[in-house]
């Protein structure tokens, strides 16, 4: 397999974007106030064991306003800065399929009025999707762009136990392959260095979600936070965790996405949260942008992209 991709040794989302929509877009977060059935007992009261829901949200999210409000305002934020930009809604705290049917399309709908909004993407469990809201989605939409994303997170079901996921990986395959037949954008978000996992594993997770027809990809580091269940593991021992120290961290990027299906777009490889809310791995505040940066560095250096190592 050779290098296809134009000045870049990775499939970027920020090429995707400007191919799909002819310019820069921005996302605005919006907090619909959903809550999540691994929160309220639905599936469990105990949460994934490294859930925070302090890190997710911007200044201008707020579940007190509307989504009219909160499109508003983020568009007031970010609109000095890039003049010409449109807007993509981003639905992203908690579970934002995860309410009655009309309720989700009243919302929907709200945000695709809004002027500038060009469309939404929705986080969202991969248990908490089906055919009658996958239709509602795809039917409102009307050409603007619309994908879902799924919080996939290991496809390794004994992790997915151990981190109390409250799904199977096996739910996942079959929320992404019902999403993608009904003719919606489908994205994945994986995160590297959960509890138990180890380098094969990670190289596992890149050929597993390969084979999936997704669209984007968001991969993360596992992030041991304050005042979560993660947080008392990762204090009473270090022995179930990666070394996520960030050289090696980039190594496990560059080879991950040689074994990454060349076809799914790369949106992201970091998180970023509050640098006062993170116990491992320390960063020292890292931008996504400069981990980028330290990637794309690294392949140059290894004459490597993504997709090398793919086998269909
Ligand atoms: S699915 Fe998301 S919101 Fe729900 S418990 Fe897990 S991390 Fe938290």
């Amino acid at each position: 397999m050779t290098n296809t991709f134009k000045n870049m040794p990775w499939n970027d989302y920020s090429s995707y974007i400007k191919r799909t929509f002819g310019q820069r877009v921005q996302k605005i977060s919006v907090n619909a106030g959903f809550t999540c059935p691994n929160r309220d007992g639905k599936i469990s009261k105990g949460a994934c064991i490294y859930c925070t829901n302090k890190s997710f949200s911007p200044f201008y999210c707020n579940s007190g306003a509307s989504v009219r409000e909160q499109l508003e305002k983020g568009i007031a934020f970010f609109s000095p800065k890039y003049k010409t930009q449109k807007y993509l809604a981003y639905f992203q705290s908690f579970t934002n399929t995860y309410g009655d049917i009309d309720y989700l399309k009243k919302l929907y709908l709200e945000a695709l009025s809004v002027e500038g909004v060009e469309g939404f993407v929705i986080a969202t469990r991969p248990d908490c999707i089906d055919e009658d809201k996958l239709m509602i989605i795809k039917n409102i939409s009307k050409g603007k762009y619309i994908s879902i994303e799924y919080g996939a997170e290991s496809t390794i079901d004994k992790t997915l136990v151990f981190i109390n996921r409250g799904h199977s990986y096996q739910q996942t395959i079959d929320a992404v392959e019902l999403t993608a037949k009904i003719g919606i954008n489908t994205g994945l978000h994986m995160i590297l260095g959960l509890p138990g996992e180890n380098e094969e594993d990670f190289y596992h997770h890149a050929k597993e979600i390969s084979k999936l027809p997704i669209n984007t990809l968001k991969v993360h580091q596992m992030q041991v936070l304050k005042e979560t269940k993660l947080a008392q593991i990762y204090n009473e021992s270090t022995e179930l965790f990666f070394d996520l120290k960030l050289e090696n961290y980039i190594l496990v990027i560059v080879k991950f996405l040689e074994f990454l299906n060349p076809n799914i777009i790369v949106e992201r490889f970091t998180s970023e949260s509050p640098k006062d809310m993170i116990i491992y791995p320390d960063w020292k505040g890292k931008k996504n942008f400069e981990i980028s940066h330290m990637v794309m560095a690294k392949m140059k250096e290894l004459d490597t992209y993504q997709g090398k190592r793919f086998v269909k």
